[in-house]
């Protein structure tokens, strides 16, 4: 057996450390909102070089704030990608306002800045670009247009903490950016967990206020909050965690690049490429990549027959998944938007056609060649039938 993602793997090389301070949370009697969050805060801001981070209760609530924070409501456009988890645009109709789709550039399965533009209206106050299976958007393409537009931009990180473009982490080009501590995420959490990041000091003590009920003072409200403060016990666990993060994503590019080596000489396995000075380049073992490092949050294949590669995958007891097979703009979630069948093919055709295979920190290259066999065993019986 293959699993698609194992958290228990990761925390057997830390457990005692673990169990050391979840031990110290339970004594100390302070539960929410205390010095493990305080320092944990700090620690993420320092890592993803920006000044201030807010402890959250999920990366829903981070995309949620932020709108917030900046003002965002009805008659507001929000534009982002259709081809992401629902909470990106979960948090765009939670403030009353209407998300505007760009498609996706197939390569990167990222938002296309070169489609942008022509997206921007004057309703338009902000884009979300989501950092797809931990990897970084066009930041730069996409900051010119938002700052000759006066828009803002509200990173989704949710899948790429510790993935950077020239040097510069993700989450830290936007006016601020959202993190979660998901469980399967790079960084995990033991239960809920997510954060904001920002430079902007107005938009940080704005959440600050906003996670405690829209208050500074203890039972003075300002305005309409909510209750999202990150517990002690997932910022003790997490602080753990944050130390084994650069490794853990240093060997998941490592074994990306292993798979893409395995699979280059199988044309029915479109590898996930990565963006290099404008272009997109399928990378492999031993190529050092300066101007991007993605973090591989998910290694996500395209196949055409992929119903057939997903049973052959079961019966080799071989974990694997699809995100997303239904793009935004056509779940019913969405219909209001009235965007049929074909408004957005790129996402349309990763979504029936992209497939997620095992990738953790810790999987070993015989379970990795074992994952590419099966693979490659299924495509094959596909092509001759
Ligand atoms: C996981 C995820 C979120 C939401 O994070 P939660 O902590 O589960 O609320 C948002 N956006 C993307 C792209 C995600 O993958």
């Amino acid at each position: 057996m293959i699993p698609l993602c194992d958290v228990n793997l990761q925390h057997a090389s830390i457990m005692s450390e673990l169990q050391e301070a979840m031990q110290r949370v339970l004594e100390s009697g302070r539960y929410i909102l205390g010095p493990e969050v305080k320092q944990f805060e700090q620690e993420v801001a320092d890592y993803c070089g920006v000044r201030y981070a807010v402890g959250l209760n999920s990366g829903t609530d981070a995309l949620h704030l932020a709108l917030r924070a900046l003002d965002i409501g009805p008659g507001d456009e929000v534009i982002t990608t259709p081809f992401t988890f629902v909470a990106t645009t979960e948090a765009i109709l939670m403030v009353g306002a209407k998300p505007v789709f760009v498609d996706i550039h197939l390569d990167t399965y990222n938002l296309d800045a070169a489609q942008l533009a022509a997206k921007i209206t004057p309703r338009t106050k902000a884009i979300i670009p989501v950092h797809l299976y931990g990897q970084p958007c066009d930041m730069p393409a996409i900051m010119a247009i938002a700052e000759q537009h006066g828009i803002h931009v509200v990173e989704d990180c949710a899948q790429s903490i510790g993935a950077s473009l020239q040097s510069q982490k993700a989450g830290a080009f936007g006016i601020c950016s959202c993190l979660s501590f998901f469980p399967s995420k790079n960084l995990g959490a033991i239960g809920d967990a997510g954060m904001l990041l920002t430079n902007d000091s107005e938009v940080y003590s704005r959440v600050e206020m906003l996670r405690r009920h829209g208050g500074r003072v203890k039972y003075y409200h300002e305005e309409l909050g909510v209750n999202s403060r990150l517990d002690e016990l997932q910022a003790a666990v997490l602080r753990v965690k944050l130390r084994e993060l650069s490794n853990w994503n240093e060997q998941r590019r490592s074994l990306a690049y292993a798979y893409n080596v395995e699979f280059a000489a199988v044309p029915e396995v479109t590898c996930p490429s990565e963006l290099r000075d404008g272009t997109n380049y399928i990378p492999r073992l031993g190529d050092e990549n300066s101007f991007l490092k993605s973090v591989y949050h998910q290694y996500t294949i395209l196949v055409e027959d992929r119903d057939a590669v997903v049973k052959s995958l079961q019966d080799d007891d071989i974990g694997c998944a699809i995100y997303y097979p239904v793009p935004l703009h056509l779940q019913k979630l969405h219909a209001d938007l009235e965007l049929p069948v074909g408004s957005f093919p790129n996402a349309e055709f990763a979504a029936a056609r992209c497939l997620s295979l095992p990738m953790f920190a810790g999987l070993s290259s015989e379970q990795r060649q074992q994952v590419v066999s099966c693979v490659k065993r299924a495509v094959a019986k596909i092509s001759t039938a």
